[in-house]
């Protein structure tokens, strides 16, 4: 009882240090709705909404990429130390249907999580990244991680990926996920209550995280995807109607915490090794 009663404790001040200002849901809807139909207007979207949460200047930039007519396109919201979480989500789509769940989903919550993150100082620089052309053979981050200098790279902490979010819950990719950062989302679990459930893509798919794995840089990746949300993908059926307001507003909360907490716990954290006997 007396542990059960620190634990609380622990998770209670923990809670409160988490910090960030959570972009309202009516908000995080309208941003959804501007999902286009090509990518170049997807693009220029994308670049309206990191503008509007204020990331201009230098700190928005569009990083070509070799082969792709389309930009990778970059925010920095610079911390104390230059050491970097990256935070990922392509936003090219399909032919077919609106791409608002692949992965509009996740682009537009770059800017929703730049704006919920800037609202107090961060220890780490936070770079947040549409990716172009994931849809043709993750183009944008093979490009963009492989295109790094040596020093730059190791200056990547860690790598969050997001993809195809809102249709329920949000799940992990648990068996492309670093153990360490899966940890920490228990713990993050654990203090705000929120459930993350672990549930493996790599039979269906790959993302934008494998080229980050690909250089042992700590990956996690975060998706909405299950046997029955699964068929929407790359459908007409990948429209607005395919997402859950309510449940793309707590991956919104979830993910704006995640980040504070790795931000706060970000050394420790990698410090800590965890084995996990399923992933
Ligand atoms: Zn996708």
């Amino acid at each position: 009882m007396r542990i059960l009663v620190a634990l609380l404790a622990v998770g209670l001040a923990l809670a409160e240090k988490i910090q960030y200002r959570p972009v309202p849901k009516e908000v995080l809807k309208q941003r959804l709705e501007l999902a286009a139909k090509d990518n170049a207007s997807r693009l220029r979207t994308l670049e309206l909404l990191f503008e509007h949460t204020g990331c201009k200047g230098p700190n928005l930039q569009p990083l070509p990429v070799k082969g792709s007519k389309l930009p990778n396109l970059a925010c920095t919201l610079p911390g104390e130390s230059p050491n970097t979480i990256l935070v990922g989500a392509h936003y090219d789509k399909v032919r077919a249907g609106m791409g608002v769940v692949d992965n509009w989903s996740g682009a537009s919550m770059l800017a929703n999580l730049h704006e919920a993150l800037s609202s107090v100082p961060r220890k780490h620089t936070l770079v947040f990244i549409g990716f172009t052309d994931e849809e043709k053979g993750l183009a944008g981050s093979r490009y963009f991680v492989a295109k790094q200098k040596k020093e730059d790279l190791a200056r990547i902490k860690a790598a969050i990926n997001i993809d195809s979010i809102g249709m329920g819950t949000a799940n992990v990719w648990s068996k492309r996920s670093d153990s360490r950062l899966l940890a920490l989302l228990e713990v993050l679990n654990g203090a705000l209550k929120f459930d993350v459930p672990w549930i493996n893509v790599d039979k269906v798919g790959d993302s934008d995280s494998h080229p980050f794995a690909g250089k042992k840089i700590p990956v996690i990746d975060f998706h909405s995807l299950t046997t029955e949300t699964l068929p929407a993908l790359h459908t007409p059926r990948d429209t607005i109607d395919a997402i859950s307001l309510d449940h793309y507003e707590v991956t919104h909360r979830m993910l704006s915490a995640y980040l504070a907490l790795l931000d706060l716990r970000l050394e420790v954290t990698l410090a800590t090794p965890v084995q996990y006997e399923n992933k």
